[in-house]
């Protein structure tokens, strides 16, 4: 790395979340690597200044309006130039000085930013899976039109991007995603009646967001993550499978033509992903606890069970649908799991939910953005009132 004349000058999209907070801390252990141009949040005003206050950026923008004038106070005495709203997000990943852009807001809501960053040419670290389930198509063709790379951050996507190393020209056979089933791992529908949110949010490895714990917790994370390693790394469905590794030691496998398998392994931490997308192609020293195998003398496999956790097959049902599909899945996915989190619906309705928007919002066989703009509205729209009509 020490090749590298000019710190790389980077955006994190969704600063003051999980993703972004790991970010922050693997820029903070590599200063001379890294800078920060542009930091933006939500909710969280007030981490937002903090970090714009040790950072430093250009730029920082609060997504929510609301919070506008208490962000641009407290920071009036520097020279960080505050923005508010979604559309100020889009402007902002276009500043010249910016050569990488990691995307870490969750959801939807992520789409727009990244277009718009993929368009003025910048470098992508993608941690925001859903702008692949909605408009993977897209995205990845206008990549390849602007001559940008999509580093991958998920960490599944990362272990098969670092199996890929050196490897680009062989063809893949097959890649297994593994999952380590969440919390109900082994459960059945009659305990998943009545579980509680706080039972869902308890990840047993990993920590992160709200909304991707809850994914984790029905296999929906997985689902979308079998998506988004079609469209990054242009694979057919039938090439994809998944397997239930409960110790989330090895991160994903990738088989090649000649029956050869490369995983890849280490123990569950985000920092390690985020890093290797961001300093690519450059391993970067660190000291992050080692994986010790006596600590796990057994790593184990196991096959999914669909029967009880459906949002797994309901994703390999969208991809095969094609179209606009995964964007139906992803939005009503998106209404669902909000409900949940308010305690509206409970843990098997999810999927109820899910499929029944799948086949009743319009199919849009060859979608523009336009299309899966008005999707998301659609179904958003159709799965609120779903969600009423069980009231
Ligand atoms: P999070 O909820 O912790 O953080 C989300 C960030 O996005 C926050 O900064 C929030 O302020 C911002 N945000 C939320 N809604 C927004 C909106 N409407 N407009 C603008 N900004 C908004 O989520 P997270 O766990 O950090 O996940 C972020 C993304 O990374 C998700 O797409 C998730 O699937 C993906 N991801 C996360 C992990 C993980 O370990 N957390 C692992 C793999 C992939
Ligand atoms: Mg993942």
């Amino acid at each position: 790395m020490n090749t590298k004349p000019e710190p790389t000058r980077i955006a994190i999209l969704g600063s003051t979340g999980s993703i972004g907070t790991q970010a922050l801390d693997v820029v903070r252990a590599n200063r001379l690597l890294f800078s920060v141009e542009v930091l933006t949040g939500n909710g969280n005003a007030d981490l937002l200044i903090q970090q714009a206050t040790e950072f430093q950026p250009n730029a920082v923008v609060i997504a929510d309006e609301s919070k506008y004038a208490y962000v641009k106070d407290a920071l009036a005495a520097t020279d960080i130039k505050v923005y508010a709203g979604a559309k100020a997000i889009a402007e902002v990943v276009q500043m010249e000085s910016i050569d990488t852009v990691l995307t870490a807001i969750v959801g939807y809501a992520g789409l727009a930013s990244t277009m718009a960053a993929i368009r003025a040419g910048k470098q992508i670290a993608l941690a925001n899976k859903e702008t692949l389930v909605v408009a993977g198509e897209l995205v990845t063709t206008l990549a390849k039109e602007y001559g940008v790379n999509i580093y991958p951050v998920d960490s599944e996507h990362s272990a098969i991007f670092q199996c890929m190393a050196g490897e680009f020209h062989n063809p893949i056979e097959k890649i297994y995603l593994t999952a380590s089933g969440g919390p109900f791992r082994g459960k059945d529908k009659a305990f998943l009646q009545n579980i509680r949110k706080e039972q869902a949010l308890k990840h047993p490895n990993w920590d992160m967001g709200a909304k991707i714990t809850i994914d984790s917790s029905t296999l929906m994370n997985k689902g979308l993550e079998v998506i988004e390693a079609k469209w990054l790394f242009h694979l057919d469905p039938r090439q994809i499978d998944v397997i239930i590794h409960p110790q989330s030691i090895i991160h994903s496998i990738v088989q090649f033509t000649d029956g050869s398998m490369k995983a890849q392994m280490g123990l569950p931490d985000m920092k390690l992903p985020i890093q290797y997308a961001l300093a690519y192609p450059y391993r970067l020293k660190n000291d992050f606890p080692r994986f010790n195998f006596m600590d796990y003398p057994q790593l184990t496999f196991e096959k999914p069970d669909t029967s009880t956790f459906r949002c797994l097959p309901l994703a390999f049902e969208a991809l095969h649908r094609g179209g606009n599909m995964s964007c139906i899945l992803n939005a009503a996915n998106e209404v669902v799991v909000g409900a949940f989190l308010k305690d509206t619906i409970g843990f098997n309705a999810i999927p109820d939910i899910i499929e029944k928007a799948m086949s009743k919002v319009s199919f849009i066989p060859t979608p523009g953005y336009a299309d899966y703009v008005e999707t998301d509205q659609e179904t958003r729209a159709l799965t609120s009132a779903l969600l009423k009509d069980r009231d």
